[in-house]
Parts: structure tokens; sequence; C-alpha cells
């Protein structure tokens, strides 16, 4: 391991309160949650963070609900959780679908949906289903709380609007009328990070949002337009295309992004 920890502090809180005090009071810190994306940097010697406020302990943003027609989803609850959830399966089956590709079982054991979001790799698998479904991302800090789109949370590659006194508390997900998709191209099935994510929404008014083709998920709204004004697959694939911006990288070429994109939103049309 090319990172220490020795020179770092963790803070532990015991509440939502203390931890939203210590951010407001002691900070800056550095939210920690199941700690498999923040243990990867340390490993690599690339964590230059040496304060953390550990969320583990804190069950209260570990619950999922419903709560007035939203789907109510703690930023703590882990992948395993979302796959067991029965309200995830009912109202969120391509959620369910995204967190059983994440990793193997001890990533899914520990990785938090909360962590998969505020990581904001856009190969994360459960962004696209979130940008899909027009989730809302909950943000809290000692002043209070404020709801941010989930479609306007990311500025650019790997940056969003949260505050650095604020934590991503819970996602809100209005119920979803439609089919629901959901497809990851990588590697090999398990403990593979994608070349490509996709999550989409049939119906007359579909919802496509794609991973891993751009800096940051994207949402495909002339794809969707052209998709809702009657247009051919073909007419889409072409209006997909311009959405794009993929980059070359370890994991695959913007090319064969491009066309496996392409080639995904076939099948989500002939099967939506
Ligand atoms: C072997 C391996 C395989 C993996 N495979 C996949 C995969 O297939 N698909 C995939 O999408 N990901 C994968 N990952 C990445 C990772 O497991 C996920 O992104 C996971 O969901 C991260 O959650 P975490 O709770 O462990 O985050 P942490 O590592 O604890 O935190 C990640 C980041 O989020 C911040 N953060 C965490 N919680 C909050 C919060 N509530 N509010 C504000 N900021 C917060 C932290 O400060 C940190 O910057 C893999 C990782 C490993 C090591």
């Amino acid at each position: 391991m090319l990172g220490s920890i020795s020179g770092r502090t963790l803070l532990q809180p015991r509440s939502l309160g203390d931890a939203l005090r210590m951010l407001r009071d002691e900070g800056p810190l550095t939210p920690l949650a199941g700690c498999t994306d923040l243990y990867v940097s340390l490993n690599f010697g690339t964590l230059k963070e040496t304060r953390f406020l550990n969320l583990w302990g804190l069950d209260a943003l570990r619950t999922i609900e419903v709560r007035r027609d939203l789907l109510t989803i703690g930023a703590l609850a882990t992948h395993t959780e979302l796959i067991r959830s029965r309200l995830v399966q009912k109202r969120l089956p391509m959620l369910a679908a995204a967190a059983r590709e994440v990793g193997g079982a001890q990533i899914q054991n520990r990785g938090t949906i909360g962590g998969n979001v505020a990581n904001g790799s856009p190969a994360g698998d459960t962004l696209p289903v979130l940008a899909a479904a027009d989730a809302v991302v909950v943000l809290q800090s000692a002043r209070g709380a404020r709801r941010v789109l989930f479609n306007e949370f990311y500025t650019s590659y790997r940056q969003n609007v949260r505050r650095t006194d604020e934590l991503i508390v819970a996602f809100e997900i209005p119920a979803v009328r439609g089919p629901q998709w959901f497809r990851k191209v990588g590697t090999r099935a398990a403990q593979a990070i994608s070349k490509i994510v996709m999550a989409g929404v049939g119906g007359d008014v579909p919802r496509i949002a794609l991973g891993s083709v751009a800096p940051t998920v994207i949402r495909a709204r002339q794809t969707e337009a052209v998709l809702a004004g009657g247009g051919s697959v073909e007419d889409a694939q072409r209006a997909l295309i311009d959405e794009l911006a993929p980059i070359d990288d370890i994991r695959s070429t913007a090319e064969y992004r491009r066309r496996v994109a392409v080639n995904l939103l076939a099948t989500f049309i002939t099967t939506r």
C-alpha cells in the first residue's frame, strides 16, 4: 500500500446532528461511508485529505421508505440493501439491477449509494438510474436541508454542488411510469467498472441516461425528444451520437463507446 493512515484523523459522530455540527465547527472534513472508493485512493497513495468524518454508524441514513409517494433512499443504503429492498424491487427495479452489477459481494456490502454519487465517477452504476428516474438529492447541513435535482447535481468531471458543510442524506425518487431498463457493459460480469452504462424508462415519454460517455452522467434529452416525436431507431441513434462526448481511456476507446451506446439504444427502443 502506497498511502498510510498515520497522520490522519477520523471523527466519530454519534448522530446525524453530531455529524453536521462537526462538519460546521471542525471542518474541513471528508465524509467516509463504506470507504470502498476512499480506500482505493489510500492504497494508490493519491488520498490527499487528512481529516475524515465516519458516517458508517449513522443508521438513520440507511432507511429505505416511501414518503409522500416518493421512494426515499438514505445515502448510507448499501448496494446489498438496495438489491434486497422490496420497495426498490417494486418501484425502481432498474436500481436493484444496477446495484447487482456493482463490484462483487464484498463491495456491495460496504459500498453505499451516497458514496457512489458523491464520488462522481462517470462510470458509477447507480448514476444513470438516478438520472433517468428524475431523482432529487437531499443535502443537509447544520443550517437545514435543501433539495437539488440529480440532473443538476454535477457541474463537471467529479465536481458537484455539495457544499463542504453538507452531507448527502437521501435521494427522493418520484413514482416512475413505464417499463424500466438497465444495461452495463464491462470487461466481465463482476468487479469490472463500466465501459458503458445505460438506464432507460420506456413509454410515450422515454427517459434515457448514460454513463462513461462524457465527463458526467448524461440525460440524452435530444434523443428522448426524437423518440417522443415518433422518430425511427436510426433517427434516435443519430441524435444520440451528437449527445455523447466519450474519451479513450484504459478501459475502452471513444469509438467503441459510441458504437455500444447506439447498439444499447436500439435494444432499449425495441424492447421498451
Ligand atoms: C473492487 C471494487 C469494485 C468496484 N466496482 C464498482 C462497480 O462495479 N460499479 C460502481 O459504480 N462502483 C464500483 N466501485 C466503486 C465503489 O465501490 C462505489 O462507488 C461505492 O458505491 C462507493 O461507496 P462508499 O460508501 O464505499 O464510498 P466512500 O469510499 O466511503 O466515499 C466515496 C466518496 O463519497 C464521499 N461520500 C460518501 N458518502 C457521502 C455522503 N453521504 N455525503 C457526502 N459525501 C459522501 C466521500 O467523501 C468520498 O469522496 C468499486 C470499488 C472497488 C474497490
